[in-house]
């Protein structure tokens, strides 16, 4: 059964015969700007598996970029699915009500971490789209025109996210870009200046969101800050306590709202149902959380939460679209999240990412050109460099590292500003043999490419 099994490669080369025959198709039919660096072509996926279409099996640890910490094909949400399919597949929300969007507004409203005692949720399709629902409505709330972002930060690829995202590479030849994004420095605490001591560092992050008052915009004019409570393809960093507990004091003294972009950290994948509880934790709460990926195990659905006088801030008609909360992936949402709560989801993200965790932090004793290793829950991020004393990014060792490990039957993906990191993002139902074999084949890719570095 391909959700129980290990990787596998029984073709002489990746991609194998019929994998090559359509990637060559795609070559042909589909934009190159679309990038993929892995010679897979998916038959079936179960669990945290994918097999090929020659038979190749594959180790997910990238799971979709984060869509599927509860696996492929899940039987129940498969079932929950095909029931909605039986009904109808669209409904569209401003012309008719189906109780899935409400259920999973009301069950949504009920569990994110969010500021205020009662509180609204609608849904888009996509990442991007959650984040600009977030900011349309932060800015039809406050009132005011502008909005503060951070290095590192990515929050997608329309018009107004590519302008608040850090890397530009994502946005050569697209300009002119919407105004009013300014960006302050992310604490990438091990990228700090050198020389700076550990007790300036997160005073040196905050003062570079006072600079932007100072020089770009005043903090009177700033509608909301949006943070990554986990950065994911900034290089999977986690924003420190201390630090977005002063976040949270400047946005109480200005007036700012708080927007926590949970598109990638949402769904158990940092250890808990979204990674802002571990704010909670320490008394800070966002004013909105934006979600997506893994909230219905694939089927496309973002949702933006807030508190009612947010809310309700726009004019009628400002927000919603066609397909924004598709029956179809409403009901899928519905029964992932169910399952989560019910097979404590969260827990094993846990438990996996300590492992895993742990596997890396062995490895970096062992290997200079591992710099790094952080992350939280199931959410874990390995920072490759030439030297341990200079820290200089190994980018092409981090992608040579990325190819092997595909070569041996294990799928992983790079992020950070330099390229530099590998993420893990693994199914959460993936078994311990599975995990076990994974991280074989991630050291044995390590040492390997160590050599010929
Ligand atoms: N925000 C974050 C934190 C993300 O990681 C991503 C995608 O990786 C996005 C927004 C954009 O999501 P989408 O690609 O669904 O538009």
């Amino acid at each position: 059964m391909l959700r129980t099994s290990l990787p596998e490669i029984k073709t002489e080369t990746l991609p194998g015969p019929k994998a090559k025959a359509i990637i060559d198709r795609r070559a042909a039919a589909v934009p190159s700007s679309i990038r993929c660096a892995y010679p897979v072509v998916i038959e079936k996926g179960e669990g945290a598996m994918i097999e090929d279409v020659d038979g190749n099996r594959f180790l997910d640890w990238i799971g979709g970029v984060g869509v599927l910490n509860i696996g492929f094909s899940q039987p129940e949400v498969v079932e929950a699915v095909k029931a909605q399919a039986d009904k109808y597949f669209h409904g569209m929300f401003n012309v008719v009500t189906h109780e899935g969007y409400v259920s999973l507004a009301e069950k949504l409203s009920g569990i994110a971490p969010v500021k205020g005692d009662h509180k609204k949720a609608y849904f888009a399709n996509s990442g991007a789209e959650a984040d600009e629902n977030a900011v349309k409505i932060a800015k039809a709330f406050t009132r005011r025109p502008n909005i503060i972002v951070f290095s590192g930060a990515f929050h997608g690829r329309t018009l107004l996210t590519m302008s608040m995202t850090s890397k530009k590479a994502y946005a050569v030849d697209m300009g002119p870009f919407p105004d009013g994004v300014y960006r302050a420095q992310f604490p990438y605490y091990y990228r700090n200046p050198a020389g700076m001591p550990e007790e300036a560092q997160c005073d040196y992050y905050i003062d570079s969101i006072k600079a932007v008052f100072e020089q770009c915009a005043p903090a009177s004019t700033i509608a909301a800050m949006i943070v990554e409570p986990l950065q994911g393809e900034g290089g999977f960093i986690p924003a420190p306590l201390e630090w977005i507990k002063a976040v949270r004091e400047i946005c109480d003294e200005n007036g700012i709202l708080l927007i926590a972009d949970e598109v990638q950290s949402g769904f158990c994948r940092t250890g808990k149902m979204f990674a802002s509880e571990y704010w909670k934790e320490v008394g800070v709460q966002p004013d909105i959380i934006a979600t997506a990926k893994s909230i219905a195990a694939g089927v496309p659905l973002s949702a933006i939460v807030a508190r009612d006088e947010i809310m309700e801030a726009p004019a009628p008609g400002t927000i919603g679209g066609t397909f924004c909360g598709n029956p179809l992936a409403c009901a899928a949402a519905l029964k992932t999240i169910e399952i989560m709560e019910r097979d404590h989801l969260a827990d094993r993200s846990v438990e996996i990412g300590k492992k895993v965790t742990d596997r890396y932090l062995a490895m970096k004793e062992k290997y200079e050109c591992i710099g790094d290793v952080r992350g939280l829950g199931g959410m874990v991020g390995i920072e490759f460099v030439t030297s341990k004393a200079t820290k200089e990014p190994a980018t092409a060792l981090t992608s040579a590292i990325i190819q092997e490990c595909v070569q041996h039957g294990l799928m992983v993906e790079g992020a950070g500003t330099y390229n530099n990191v590998i993420r893990f993002l693994a199914p959460l139902v993936m078994t311990d043999e599975q995990l076990a074999a994974g991280l074989d084949i991630f050291e044995n890719a390590v040492a390997a490419c160590a050599v010929r570095q």
